[in-house]
């Protein structure tokens, strides 16, 4: 039924409010849990918390959402801008071949990461080149030469090569003359941060000077993820980090902290094995991740942005003045599509379960929408004028049948039965507030 669709926004009736020190203390317990239980650096979460409270208290709460909620999405806008607000862009050379260099430790995902890149560049227009520089493991270059195979990229490496400076530079100049626009350098990790390792990257970054050096993360090593950012950048100065295997049950609270702590953004992520699963970093996803609220974040996101506060209080006075009329229908049809499918946002509320199929309901909806389209001003506001010739007219406009229009009006009189019950409390709960 149609009507019942509606009390959902009408409900958002406008309570006023303060967030105070004692309803966001149950969120802010729950925010400090979820991110050390993200592997969010401890420091990190105090000095954090700490910025939320004094930045919480006295802020007006918004209609039709609880302070919790509210104070949630605080939160989720404060970690979104230390992670770098949006997404950091790859750099670009602004002649020649953009190099890009790779590292991080063993099994991070340099290689597979590599080969990601190469694939989406080229989806890109680009033309990317592989150079395939980890001379420790026996099978590191063929594993490159296999990928780049499948996605149609040259790969330069050196079989049986103890020189892995050498295999850039020389990586380099091959690319050059095969216009390459990125070149990508796969190099070799260790399974700890070792001396050797790191003078041996040191070495490449002088020789070939990267526009661009990617410390490559796996989300999955948790706390680690600081101290490692920390000594990569102190020696190669990084310009950014791919966190990999976000696909896992992994939250990628370490990358907040890398962020708070390192200062470098994160770039890309890495969320399969396969080479498709690579995305462009975007902080407000992760943080929904990491605070795994994401749906009451979306939720108080798009009451603020698609219910109009004026609109909603002319509608209140219309409502209670009976003077409701097909019009307003319209305008609530649309601020409803604007909140997006109606399951969508059935599912963003908590404990509403499996729904069904709601594609029935969105049809309905639409045909209503193009019914009154068609109509005239008039008629949409004194429905009771439209006649047959009338009703064939507006069946002929939005592409429906006479009975589509009776059953529509119909239904908008049942509604406005419904709302003059619950406006009149003749027995009825009221609905809140803003229904007095
Ligand atoms: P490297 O030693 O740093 O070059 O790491 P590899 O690229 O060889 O990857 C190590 C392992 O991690 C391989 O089994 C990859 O398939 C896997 N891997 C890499 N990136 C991801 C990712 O984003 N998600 C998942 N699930 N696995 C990944
Ligand atoms: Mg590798």
């Amino acid at each position: 039924n149609l009507g019942s669709k509606f009390q959902g926004i009408f409900k958002k009736v406008r309570g006023h409010g303060k967030l105070t020190e004692d309803n966001i203390k149950a969120a802010l317990k729950e925010v400090r849990l979820s991110l050390l239980e993200a592997d969010v650096n401890y420091r990190v979460v105090k000095d954090f918390v700490n910025k939320i409270k004094e930045k919480a208290v006295g802020e007006n709460t918004l209609s039709g959402i609880n302070p919790g909620q509210q104070f949630i999405k605080i939160v989720n806008d404060e970690l979104t801008e230390l992670l770098g607000g949006t997404n950091a862009r790859l750099t670009k050379a602004h002649r020649g071949p953009t190099i890009i260099m790779l590292a991080g430790l063993q099994g991070a995902g340099k290689t597979t990461f590599a080969a990601k890149l190469a694939k989406y560049l080229k989806k890109n227009g680009e033309k990317p080149f592989l150079v395939g520089a980890d001379i420790y493991r026996p099978a590191a270059m063929k594993q490159l030469q296999v990928l780049g195979d499948q996605i149609g990229v040259p790969v330069y490496y050196e079989e049986g090569s103890k020189d892995a400076v050498n295999i850039c530079e020389t990586g380099v100049k091959k690319a050059r003359a095969e216009e390459a626009t990125y070149i990508i350098l796969d190099t070799a990790g260790r399974l700890h941060i070792d001396e050797n390792l790191m003078e041996e990257l040191n070495q490449i970054r002088k020789k070939v000077r990267p526009q661009e050096i990617l410390l490559v993360v796996d989300a999955m090593i948790g706390q680690d993820a600081v101290n490692l950012a920390s000594s990569f950048n102190e020696t190669l100065n990084i310009d950014g980090v791919v966190l990999t295997k976000l696909d896992g049950d992994t939250r990628g609270g370490s990358a907040l902290s890398i962020k708070a702590v390192v200062g470098k953004p994160i770039k890309f992520i890495g969320v399969g094995e396969k080479l498709e699963d690579i995305e462009l970093f975007h902080p407000e996803r992760l943080v929904s991740r990491i605070l795994g609220m994401g749906d009451v974040v979306s939720l108080v996101e798009k009451a603020q942005g698609a219910i109009d506060e004026d609109e909603a209080r002319l509608l209140e006075e219309k409502l209670r003045k009976q003077e409701f009329d097909l019009e307003d229908f319209l305008k609530q049809l649309q601020n409803i599509k604007k909140l997006g499918p109606i399951g969508n946002i059935l599912k963003m509320l908590p404990g509403v379960g499996d729904l069904g199929d709601l594609a029935p309901a969105e049809k309905e909806m639409k045909k209503t929408e193009a019914i009154i389209q068609s109509m005239t001003v008039e008629e949409r506001r004194k429905p009771k004028i439209i006649n047959s010739s009338r009703k064939k007219r507006i069946a002929r406009g939005s592409a429906t049948q006479v009975h589509d229009i009776n059953k529509m009006l119909k239904q908008f009189e049942q509604m406005k039965s419904m709302m003059k019950m619950f406006g009149g409390g003749k027995g009825m709960p009221k609905m809140g507030k803003g229904f007095k």
